[in-house]
């Protein structure tokens, strides 16, 4: 069977095609721009990138396009759409209200629209493109997959904040977690590639990409993570601050006289590496900045990676200890030098690094020598195809 797997932004959507029968994406594509001009780029597998710059004055419109590109006799690369047997809607925000994927009804279209408070620029984009998929796909089944779900086995001690009670109860204001997706498909991936049992395995996974986030599952369930309330706290990231004083927040609105939604502004937007540096959120850029003499790159670098470090302690202390390590993510699957700083600090849990096997990128492998008593490994993530094995699973 084919899957159809839609990441929808407010203005951007992203699809897959994946034969669930081999796991191979068969066509994958982007359109951009939604409601302002519109333009698609379709990669169907084995045949040429076709570029559209047709309007795309919403998101139906947009999967219109793109499911006219799936069957186009060209650049298409199934017949009909007949041969899309489900369609896997990643959804950012499941609220305390979904702690595992669900097949998609009226009532959990309700649901999600309840949670849009909690995630008020991503629930309604994602609302949006499962709208436009029922309206041109009435009959297909549909999975929603949550950011958030894998977190939802955290216990209170870990998700819930020093605040007043009632804000809790009132508001919900706790913390969720993110990248659940990719956490829960790598911590998979570790536990069956460190051969243990799920029910007694301690895993750190860090998810380091322009986002990132580090997750400490305990049998195979996540027990915390870094990311809170919303993808603001936690690690250092590329234009987010992660985690800061939340008193610096009134402080800066004083100081540069702006209000607290500019400021909050800045620390997801300005701020991280690229505010540090003055240079680049991209790491690529840092690296060769701080080689060039750049002594703010250099800092924004020891900084992340001085982050990483205290997570992946802190999660050793919240589970007594840790079987294994998993870098996955743009910078955790490729930035060779950042791995190389964070296993750095990592010496006292008896991890040392197999220095050959670290100059590998984008591939799966051990990077931790033999007699590691930590292994530590490299897992490339992928949540398309999590969402497609997801969205199998429940129809
Ligand atoms: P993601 O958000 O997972 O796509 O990760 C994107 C980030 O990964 C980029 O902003 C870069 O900082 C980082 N990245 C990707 N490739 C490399 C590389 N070869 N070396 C260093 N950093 C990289």
């Amino acid at each position: 069977m084919n899957v159809f797997v839609v990441n929808c932004g407010s203005s951007s959507l992203k699809y897959q095609l994946i034969n669930s029968d081999t796991e191979e994406v068969i066509a994958k594509g982007l359109c951009e721009r939604i409601g302002i001009d519109g333009r698609l780029t379709h990669n169907p597998v084995g045949k040429e990138t076709y570029v559209s710059e047709t309007a795309m004055p919403d998101h139906k419109t947009a999967v219109s396009l793109v499911l006219d590109a799936l069957t186009d006799s060209e650049h298409g690369v199934i017949n009909d759409l007949s041969e899309i047997g489900a369609v896997g809607h990643r959804v950012v925000h499941g609220g305390e209200k979904f702690a595992s994927s669900v097949v998609i009804t009226d009532a959990v279209i309700k649901a999600i629209e309840e949670c849009n408070d909690l995630a008020p620029l991503h629930n309604p984009a994602n609302l949006i493109g499962i709208s436009a998929c029922k309206a041109l796909m009435p009959d297909v089944p549909m999975v929603a997959v949550f950011d958030t779900a894998f977190h939802q086995s955290m216990p209170e001690k870990a998700y819930m904040y020093g605040l007043p009670y009632g804000y809790y109860e009132n508001y919900k204001v706790r913390k969720y977690g993110f990248h659940g997706t990719s956490h829960s498909f790598v911590s998979k991936r570790l536990i069956e590639l460190i051969g243990k049992e799920n029910s007694e395995s301690k895993v750190i996974i860090c998810h380091l990409g322009n986002g990132s986030s580090i997750t400490a599952v305990k049998d195979g369930k996540s027990v915390d993570t870094s990311m809170g309330f919303t993808p603001l706290d936690g690690l250092i990231m590329g234009t987010r601050s992660g985690s800061i004083d939340p008193a610096v927040v009134q402080y800066l609105a004083d100081k540069l006289n702006v209000s607290l939604d500019e400021v909050i502004n800045i620390l997801n937007k300005k701020s991280g590496v690229e505010g540090i540096s003055g240079v680049s959120s991209d790491f690529r850029d840092l690296h060769s900045a701080s080689e060039a003499g750049n002594k703010r790159a250099t800092i924004a670098l020891e900084m992340f990676a001085y982050r990483v470090a205290q997570y992946i302690g802190s999660y050793v202390a919240a589970m007594n200890g840790v079987d294994a390590i998993a870098f996955t993510a743009g910078i955790g699957e490729n930035n060779t030098a950042m791995r190389r700083m964070i296993i750095g600090y990592l010496e006292y849990l008896g991890i040392s690094l197999d220095k050959e096997a670290n100059e590998k990128r984008g591939e799966e492998i051990m990077i931790s020598t033999k007699d590691s008593k930590v292994k530590v490994y490299v897992i490339p993530t992928n949540e398309e195809l999590a969402i497609a094995r997801e969205t199998l699973a429940l129809i």
